[in-house]
């Protein structure tokens, strides 16, 4: 399962930087107005909710805290508290739009695990069926994307809507 995260991640750190050195905090310090550009699903108080722009399936959702951690030990409990619950509601959301048949959820957490911002974790969850993973074996490093990112917005920001969530806003 090597493959699942690892091969695409150095693109967020080849790219050119912004203001700032981290392409996840330069993503959260921009204006709500940016949001849909950025495939913002949510802002909640201590993370954000966002389409990986590289992403293994349609619907592979990141779910990173506004703080600039690394680890784990240094995320406030309130923020994994809040982190836990946007990802429970990030996966009815992508149950109600794609009826996955599993899910995949877990950190990369250093270079070395494959993160490729080592520097902010963040949490990914992408919906899996079966099947999926024979398919990305014969195509390797290619990435298929069945649809596009902002049809997978469109969709996700409204059934993440229809769980009860405040639409993004900060
Ligand atoms: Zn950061």
């Amino acid at each position: 399962m090597d493959h699942l995260w690892s091969p695409w991640r150095f693109r967020y750190v080849s790219e050119p930087p912004g203001a700032h050195e981290c392409a996840f905090c330069e993503m959260a310090c921009r204006t709500p107005a940016h949001d849909r550009e950025q495939y913002i699903l949510h802002r909640g108080k201590f993370n954000f909710v966002f389409l990986n722009l590289y992403p293994y399936a349609t619907g592979h959702l990141l779910i990173a805290p506004y703080a600039h951690v690394a680890n784990l030990e240094r995320l406030r409990d309130e923020t994994m508290q809040e982190m836990m619950a946007l990802t429970k509601t990030s996966q009815q959301a992508l149950a109600a739009a794609y009826r996955p048949e599993g899910y995949n959820l877990g950190m990369n957490l250093g270079k070395c695990a494959g993160a490729g911002v080592a520097d902010h974790l963040h949490l990914h969850l992408l919906p899996r069926w079966v099947g999926d993973t024979n398919f990305m074996s014969v195509v390797g490093e290619t990435r298929v994307l069945p649809e596009e990112l902002s049809t997978t917005y469109d969709k996700l920001v409204n059934c993440l809507a229809q769980t009860g969530l405040p639409k993004s806003s900060s």
